[in-house]
């Protein structure tokens, strides 16, 4: 496997990277393993001083790091630059609550007092996609790095540099050797490194396909293991949505990231008396978008991040429209080098329609017309995803009892998508299952240990006694 960036704007090859060797990862096991030992005395506050300084770092680094992720996955620099911003805020978080979170929590029982304490459990493999180079890796870092778990990543393939940039950002801030070792490892390595008995948590985030098997080997090795997988998610116009409101946000939760993000609205599901305006105004949107140099402020249609994507979803379209979708509007070659691909609408699409079903991650628009509010809850529950959505109703406890009916792991009501360190990320079905940031994310990957004591055994009350 060659770890490589390709530039996908201009096709250039920019660099290649050798994969790790078997030295490499027993280093990094090693380190992690010691460093694990070693913060399980030191105070939490050393960390937290770290983490602020990794976020100050990210914000006076900001165009370098974020030129580095534009090379190697295309995206927007304003996209890039707010990405930078939001991991700063996600380590200022971590940085700042982390300790509190980690207090033990008291627990009021007959056995005498009791508490549950936070520990740090080991060494933490990240396995993530290269959709948000640092974000994701951030995610599964910052609370980490506050619990006391080092970490090793395994990025993906396509964006290496994006990998050593916060790796060197890591380590220019001073945290200890072992904090976060960057592997460019191949999928056999990652096998050994999850098999290995320093290793005692799995981070995944990615497709369908990568989850099974890096969680199959997880499970074979009673490693636990959080999956952040792929989403096909609903965003439900009720009859009596403001339309207006609707367009401000439309057409970003589909084309942001040039579709690439696993909370974009894949399936549009809008009431039948709003359909046709949304239909007319969505394309028009769609229709709008300057695609050009990801580094020029003026484009707003980034190239996908690579031929393969592009190749895949090409392929997903036409095998939609001959299964009977109505391609409403796009899907012709945009004449740039790049790897673009022209924003797309499909309507008509039955279940029977492998589109029905598939994720498709890139710029392409699903839009189903509904008859009732049963039947949007039905057609969004319809998927074997659940990761998030996105309700607009005129009523926004309306809008909230709708949402609650929705399997997913996240809702928004009246909005787009926020992602921030407080909110749980995550879903449910095969859109994965643990989560990632908030508290439940700090707690992922930690050891709830239960301490009861007395002053002395009370041998008169034996209920639940196990002696
Ligand atoms: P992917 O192919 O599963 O890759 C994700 C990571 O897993 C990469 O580092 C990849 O390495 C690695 N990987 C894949 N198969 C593996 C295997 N058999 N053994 C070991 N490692 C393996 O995912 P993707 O297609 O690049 O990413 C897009 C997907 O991620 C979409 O489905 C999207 O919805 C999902 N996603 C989910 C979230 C979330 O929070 N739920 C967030 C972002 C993206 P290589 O690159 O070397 O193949």
């Amino acid at each position: 496997m060659a770890y490589q960036t390709v530039n996908p704007y201009t096709n250039e090859i920019v660099k290649t990277y050798p994969d790790a060797t078997p030295e490499e990862i027993e280093t990094a096991l090693t380190k992690g393993a010691k460093l694990y030992q070693q913060w399980r005395s030191t105070n939490i506050q050393s960390r937290a001083d770290t983490l602020h300084h990794i976020a100050d770092l990210m914000r006076k680094h900001e165009d370098s790091l974020a030129k580095t992720m534009v090379i190697d996955m295309g995206k927007l620099l304003k996209e890039a630059k707010g990405e930078v911003e939001l991991c700063a805020i996600i380590a200022d978080y971590f940085a700042d609550h982390g300790a509190d979170m980690l207090k033990p929590t008291p627990i009021k029982s007959g056995a005498g007092d009791a508490w549950v304490e936070k520990h740090a459990t080991g060494v933490v493999l990240m396995v993530e996609p290269w959709n948000f180079p640092y974000y994701q890796i951030m995610r599964v870092f910052a609370p980490n790095f506050m619990v006391g778990n080092p970490m090793i990543l395994k990025h993906a393939a396509n964006t290496p540099g994006s990998a050593v940039a916060f790796e060197q950002l890591v380590k220019e801030a001073g945290a200890p050797d072992g904090s976060l070792t960057n592997l460019f490892l191949s999928y056999d390595q990652v096998g050994t490194v999850i098999a290995d008995s320093r290793i005692q948590g799995v981070a995944l985030t990615g497709s369908e396909r990568g989850g099974k098997a890096v969680a199959a080997a997880a499970g074979e090795n009673l490693k636990k293991s959080t999956m952040e997988l792929g989403g096909m998610d609903s965003f439900i116009v009720l009859p009596d949505a403001d339309l207006d409101q609707v367009m401000k946000v439309a057409r970003q939760v589909r084309l942001y990231n040039a579709g690439q993000v696993c909370t974009s609205s894949k399936r549009f599901i809008v009431a039948a008396n709003l359909y046709d305006e949304f239909l007319k105004r969505l394309g028009e949107q769609f229709a709008s978008v300057k695609p050009g140099d990801p580094l020029d402020a003026a484009t707003t249609l980034a190239p996908m991040s690579s031929a393969k994507a592009k190749n895949k979803l090409q392929q997903q379209v036409k095998e939609a429209i001959e299964k009977g979708a109505t391609l409403y509007q796009g899907n012709t070659p945009i004449n740039l080098p790049g790897q673009f691909f022209e924003p797309t609408i499909l309507t008509d699409i039955k279940p029977e329609n492998p589109a029905y079903s598939e994720e498709m991650f890139g710029p392409v628009a699903q839009v189903y017309k509904v008859e009732s509010e049963q039947d949007a809850i039905a057609l969004a529950n319809d998927s074997q995803f659940g990761l998030g959505g996105i309700v607009f109703a005129g009523d926004k406890q309306h809008g909230a009892q709708v949402a609650g009916q929705v399997e997913t792991g996240m809702e928004f009501v009246n909005t787009f998508m926020y992602t921030l360190p407080e909110l749980p990320f995550g879903g449910v079905k095969k859109s994965g299952y643990g989560r990632e940031m908030s508290t439940l994310g700090l707690e992922a990957f930690v050891n709830e240990e239960l301490i009861v004591a007395k002053d002395a055994p009370e041998l008169d009350n034996l209920a639940g006694a196990l002696f």
